[in-house]
């Protein structure tokens, strides 16, 4: 397990997919291992257990809005921990990173959802970190991430740059496009990880532009722009699964020579 460096994706579609599961990832570096987003409900846990990652596992979890489909997967992990701590089985030692929006919103949730006890139980296992802009945020041992903001309307929405113990550094946009501001700070980053909705060739069908996100294409510009080394594809439509990977990764190298990766739900990307 030593010096390993992965992302693992547990799902890579957009809010209201059926046919995988929604976007949610495990970045890892040695042992210290960030969850991003927990998708959209209980499907969470089975993809963690295909995964073969406990919560125990985990050192953070970052949520990068509170919309339905990043935040309540986090619930049922949450529900996980405190269930273990309960039965004496949990033996983590995990902080849950976002804004104030979000981190209300999941002791709202999880107040109004969980037995007292089980609460009880997450609010003395689980650190609560507000992200900001300020100020980067340890993750187990030599993981850092340095939070920052990708959007405010509707909802405040923040990504993350993550340096590895390696040195590679991982940039999260979360499920919006990169915004001019940002550019400067992300130039030349080693991976970058950007939602992409849908071909651009298909953008009549499934209309982007209207809720916020971008095509194929578009991303693919964005990496070129920011001259990183590798792009990540994720928050896609699920029309077409099976050829995703190939018609993506096509698209995507009309714009950008670095290396695309377009993975399927359980897909695991070494760090190169
Ligand atoms: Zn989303």
């Amino acid at each position: 397990m030593r010096n390993k460096e992965e992302l693992l994706f547990l799902g890579t579609g957009h809010a209201t997919v059926t046919e995988c599961y929604n976007t949610s990832f495990i970045l890892r570096s040695s042992d210290d291992i960030l969850l991003v987003d927990g998708g959209g409900g209980n499907g969470i846990l089975r993809q963690m257990k295909q995964a073969e990652v406990s919560v125990s596992d985990l050192s953070g979890i970052f949520v990068t809005h509170a919309h339905t489909d990043h935040i309540l997967g986090v619930v049922w992990v949450l529900r996980i921990i405190g269930e273990e701590v309960g039965q004496g089985t949990y033996s983590g030692n995990c902080k849950v990173c976002g804004v104030s929006l979000v981190l209300d919103s999941l002791k709202c949730l999880c107040r109004h959802t969980m037995s007292p006890a089980v609460w009880r139980n997450v609010e003395h296992a689980v650190g609560f970190v507000e992200a900001d802009d300020a100020q980067g945020i340890r993750i187990g041992q030599n993981m850092e991430i340095r939070p920052f903001e990708v959007s405010c309307n509707p909802v405040v929405q923040f990504g993350f740059k993550a340096f590895l113990q390696s040195g590679k550094t991982v940039a999260c946009l979360g499920d919006v496009p990169c915004p001019e501001h940002l550019f400067s700070r992300l130039m030349g980053m080693d991976w970058l990880l950007c939602e992409a909705f849908c071909l651009d060739r298909d953008k009549e069908i499934f209309k982007p532009y209207a809720i916020g996100h971008e095509t194929v294409l578009d991303a693919a510009r964005t990496a070129r722009r920011l001259n990183v080394k590798n792009l990540v594809l994720y928050h896609t439509e699920d029309a077409m699964l099976h050829k995703r990977k190939k018609e993506y990764t096509e698209e995507a190298g009309k714009e950008f020579q670095g290396n695309v990766y377009v993975p399927d739900d359980l897909e695991k990307i070494t760090l190169i």
